[in-house]
């Protein structure tokens, strides 16, 4: 499960930001200083931060600034009322992986944590390009994919159809969505080509990787 830490020193905020991730999926855990988010940002146990600027004890661009000295990669996003273009580009430039400000949507909150999720880029100097969920790593440049420690050997076909999945965790694909992304034509009515490969991934990955979704088409599980 993913976990992240909520920086946050508004308690109804912070219960608001605590169970809507709790009920999409997520392990949150909050902290409501600035001293405390950083100690436990830079512990090396969360997925993502969601940090607010106004921090006792230590302002929130101050714990971001440390965190980026110290060499910390955490995803992060702001989550701030202060809506101005320097307060924007301030965080930017120190590292922020992207920026809400309040008042916000809570949808849109987690589309955004949901996309800083999905693409990993690694502290080693090469920056690939990651896709991981659910213990399944792909890199885009060399193709390579991972189940855990294990490579997995798959064919072209069966690697774009992986990346389309793991691009969209959650979203159900149709048939038609597949073989338009993966195929890149349409197929005769009633081909079951998705259906094949949808198996022939099952069966390298694991069968729960690819969920059907009755009627509609295919989703990779959240
Ligand atoms: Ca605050």
């Amino acid at each position: 499960m993913r976990r992240i830490l909520i920086a946050e020193d508004n308690a109804r905020i912070a219960t608001f930001l605590e169970q809507g991730l709790q009920k999409n999926g997520f392990m949150a855990k909050l902290a409501t200083t600035g001293p405390e988010a950083l100690s436990n940002a830079l512990d090396g146990s969360f997925d993502l931060l969601i940090l607010d600027l106004g921090l006792p004890g230590r302002e929130g661009l101050s714990v971001l600034e440390e965190l980026r000295g110290q060499g910390c990669q955490l995803p992060l996003v702001i989550l701030t009322a202060r809506d101005t273009i320097t307060d924007k580009l301030a965080g930017f430039e120190l590292g922020a992986d992207d920026y809400v400000t309040k008042p916000f949507r809570f949808e849109e909150l987690l589309a955004r944590i949901r996309a800083r999720l999905r693409v990993v880029v690694p502290a080693n100097p090469e920056h690939e390009l990651m896709l991981a969920h659910h213990g399944i790593v792909i890199n885009l440049r060399t193709r390579l994919v991972k189940v855990g420690e294990r490579i997995v050997d798959l064919s072209t076909r069966e690697f774009t159809m992986l990346e389309t999945f793991m691009s969209s965790p959650g979203q159900v694909l149709s048939r038609e969505q597949l073989l338009d992304r993966v195929w890149g034509y349409n197929h005769a009515p009633g081909s079951n080509v998705v259906d094949v490969y949808v198996g022939y991934l099952r069966k390298k990955l694991g069968n729960n990787m690819i969920e059907t979704v009755r009627g509609i088409g295919y989703r990779m599980p959240i």
